[in-house]
């Protein structure tokens, strides 16, 4: 084994101990966590937004929003009502690991919280090696994308419970085709549950919340 790859291998053995710690401490709280993964643009934090005006006197949603750099997409969740909002600046690392997310989970109102929503970094490769100690990966693709990506990042797909294709509204001003990118994922996860919704639109959000909400238990 080279080097790199031992070193590799250590570390992430040292994530999965930590995140297996984050997962126990969240069942013992009885919150269910979400790991929201996608390339950049895919949506995430605008998706967030609109969860966050539809559900928010419903139930309290905690999130971690992961950004390389800036807390733009943290201001952006308080600002749509974010019950407890924690901004992770990796300050160059391309992925969340369970460090970083144990670290912001200290100081979380883990009584009040009833589901926990982590935005990760918008890139589509090592997220899907990264256990931050949730229930599930969620992964967007956008209209705007490839609808090949889930053969070219098939770990995130095989990883992931639900794929959420985003920017349906999009759909006819490029040659992405929804039933494609549809099959090409389940090519790769045959398990994978999949949802189609538009932000702008609205169409196909009712779908979303409705599975957060029974997720949360309310
Ligand atoms: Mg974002
Ligand atoms: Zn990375």
């Amino acid at each position: 084994m080279s080097e790199m790859i031992a070193i590799e291998k250590k570390v992430l053995s040292e994530n999965d101990r930590l995140a297996a710690e984050i997962r126990s401490r969240l069942h013992a709280e009885k919150i269910p966590a979400i790991n929201l993964v996608s390339s950049p643009g895919a949506g995430k934090t605008t998706l967030l937004e609109k969860t966050l005006a539809a559900l928010k006197t419903k139930i309290n949603i905690g999130l971690i929003a992961g950004d390389v750099q800036t807390e733009n997409d943290a201001q952006r969740l308080l600002a749509a009502g974010g019950f407890w909002v924690k901004p992770i600046i990796t300050g160059g690392a391309c992925h969340l690991d369970a460090r970083m997310v144990s670290t912001a989970l200290s100081g979380a109102p883990l009584d009040a919280i009833d589901l926990l929503i982590i935005e990760n970094v918008g890139n589509l490769v090592c997220p899907s090696s990264y256990d931050l100690g949730e229930e599930m990966k969620v992964v967007l693709l956008s209209t705007a994308e490839g609808d090949d990506k889930p053969l070219k990042y098939p770990a995130m797909f095989r990883r992931a419970g639900i794929l959420v294709l985003t920017k349906i509204d999009l759909v006819g001003l490029s040659d992405f085709d929804m039933d494609r990118a549809q099959a090409n994922a389940l090519r790769i996860n045959p398990d994978l549950q999949v949802m189609r919704l538009s932000c702008r639109s609205g169409d196909g959000m009712q779908q979303w919340f409705d599975w957060l909400q029974q997720l949360a238990g309310r």
